[in-house]
């Protein structure tokens, strides 16, 4: 695990297909940019997406943040889980979910533990999370793989589960900012 005297970039991937959709991802990405240690955020496009497995009935919106923290990756686990609660999320895990938040790569970190796998394991076969996450940031790497998102967006096997584009980038505004 990191030591947490420096800013870290992590990403993290954002579900929904219950409820005002839209309301519940720009929720969980103001709930996130005013945790204390997150010292920015920002917002892909929005998608709207498929279910892949037994997560429906219902298509998904789908987007990713980009985070600069000075947390660790359980710290921001453990933050992403209270926003999930907040927002009313329920059991059973892999039924239909107000939100879903998911840690989808941390710096260069692989890890491993009872809680948390990173890069999240599903990272690399969802178009519903590489578009998103190729929106922000292409060039960033895998660290397993050692390819970019953007190469790995690209060799996803046709068709894909992605509908279209819903909407713009939820722009947050730092009460900070300079
Ligand atoms: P899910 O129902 O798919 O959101 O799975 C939630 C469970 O996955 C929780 O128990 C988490 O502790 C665990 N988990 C493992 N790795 C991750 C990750 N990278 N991001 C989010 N949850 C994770």
């Amino acid at each position: 695990m990191p030591i947490h005297g420096h800013t870290s970039l992590a990403f993290v991937g954002a579900g929904s297909n219950q409820g005002d959709r839209m309301t519940m991802i720009a929720d969980a990405a103001h709930r996130l940019a005013e945790t204390p240690g997150i010292v920015d955020l920002v917002c892909s496009p929005i998608y709207e997406t498929q279910p892949v497995g037994p997560v429906g009935p219902g298509t998904f919106l789908n987007a990713a943040f980009q985070l600069s923290l000075r947390i660790s990756p359980m710290q921001l686990l453990t933050r992403m889980q209270q926003i999930e609660l907040a927002l009313g999320r329920r059991p059973p895990h892999g039924g239909p979910r107000t939100i879903d938040l998911d840690l989808l790569i941390y710096d260069d970190l692989v890890f491993q533990n009872d809680m948390l796998t990173v890069p999240h394991p599903r990272l690399i076969k969802r178009a519903f999370v590489l578009q998103p996450l190729a929106d922000l940031a292409p060039e960033i790497c895998h660290p397993e793989s050692g390819l970019s998102v953007g190469e790995l967006l690209a060799f996803l096997p046709q068709p894909n589960e992605i509908i279209r584009r819903f909407a713009d980038p939820i722009v947050i505004a730092y009460a900070n900012a300079v």
